[in-house]
């Protein structure tokens, strides 16, 4: 199947939030499109969205720091447990708070190829669309990666403030905990501000493209019916929640990853060039290297084609195969940056078919089939 005529049907709901009232059309018409294949709708349970989390950690740790002055060791422990949770989060890390109430219940969908194999290759996509968040204009969006590192150091502050102020009180540390209240109720104002206002993205690029891409190349490979591999395409749910959907699915499988089993993720390719993601992370880097990786460079040298095609960094939020890679499952997300190394329009009201652009679309289902087809004789 063609990839645009995915990308446009995905493009023409409003938006695909997480839990919201487009999830069940949207998982419907996917579902439509395999007539042939075993359907599996896996269902998790996830906060509606990533501002659930972010209140939750801001407010535990200015609960933490009004806390301070008149009960210290409370103060200082609920700092202790917000501030560890948030540095786990925004690291990438499982963190406790993605299980805190409210929870809505969310879904993959799992499309099984028609023969099972020892050795696997999962092609995923997320097909949620974000809030929408002044935090990814262009003016912003440069400094995404400086002003989490930034939030993280003043997180660490705020435990040492507490900290101090448990040993040796004094009333300049209590006007510094103040100031710090005043600051983190300020971002959460900052990271909520655009989601009030316009909602959540339309996600033309950020992630129908994706979806789309993954779908064309599952397709063609369950085609060519090669030889000693399975082919599986997860289609998952709350990416933008915290990669949620995907560590659902990961957790669920625990026990079964091993080196026969690898993962090719497709992310936002709508706009700029195809790149082979290899390095991702936010405080420290996530690297890529891996057997896959090295399929992907010989399939982009070798094709004169895909010679535009290059290795990219990505450090303004992560993948879902970030839980893949930190088990030491091979994988690769292939996405598109342009000259700037950016995602122009995503979480903005500006991700829209008009804006998206389908060659880095096609180039990620050649180089995802040529890369199959290669391990597949390998
Ligand atoms: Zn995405």
């Amino acid at each position: 199947m063609n990839p645009e005529i995915i990308v446009d049907k995905l493009a023409s709901f409003k938006d695909r939030a997480c839990a919201g009232p487009n999830e069940k059309p949207v998982l419907d018409y996917l579902s439509s499109l395999f007539p042939e294949n075993e359907i599996v709708l896996e269902k998790f349970k996830t906060p509606k969205n990533y501002l659930f989390i972010v209140h939750w950690l801001i407010l535990g740790l200015v609960f933490g720091l009004l806390l301070t002055p008149r009960f210290d060791i409370f103060g200082l422990l609920i700092i202790s447990f917000f501030g560890v949770s948030a540095i786990l989060y925004f690291n990438w890390y499982a963190s406790p708070v993605t299980k805190f109430p409210p929870l809505v219940e969310s879904h993959n969908l799992i499309i099984k190829g028609n023969k099972q194999s020892k050795k696997k290759v999962i092609l995923m996509a997320h097909w949620d669309t974000a809030p929408i968040s002044i935090l990814y204009t262009p003016s912003m969006v440069g400094n995404f990666r400086s002003s989490l590192k930034i939030n993280i150091l003043l997180i660490v502050l705020a435990f040492c403030v507490s900290l101090v102020y448990w040993i040796f009180p004094s009333t300049i540390l209590v006007w510094l905990s103040r100031a710090l209240v005043v600051y983190f109720l300020g971002q959460l104002v900052v990271a909520s501000w655009d989601f009030y206002k316009f909602g959540y993205s339309n996600g033309a690029s950020d992630n129908a493209t994706g979806v789309g891409a993954a779908i064309a190349t599952a397709q063609k490979l369950w085609k060519e019916n090669l030889p000693n591999l399975e082919i599986e395409l997860v289609l998952t749910g709350a990416e933008e929640v915290g990669m949620i959907g995907a560590k659902a699915y990961y957790d669920n499988r625990i026990g079964t990853w091993n080196a026969d089993t690898m993962l090719i993720n497709f992310d936002t390719l709508g706009a700029g060039n195809l790149k082979i993601i290899t390095e991702t992370g936010s405080w420290g880097n996530i690297v890529y290297d891996n057997e896959l990786i090295q399929i992907a460079k010989e399939v982009i040298s070798k094709d004169e084609a895909l010679g535009h095609v290059k290795l990219g960094a990505w450090h303004t939020a992560d993948f879902d195969s970030v839980w893949f890679q930190r088990a030491g499952v091979q994988s690769v997300t292939l996405g598109a940056l342009d000259q700037n190394g950016r995602m122009p329009n995503i979480h903005r009201e500006t991700d829209v078919l008009e804006n998206v652009n389908s060659k880095p679309v096609h180039d990620a289902v050649e180089v995802a089939f040529a890369m199959v087809k290669k391990l597949a004789n390998s």
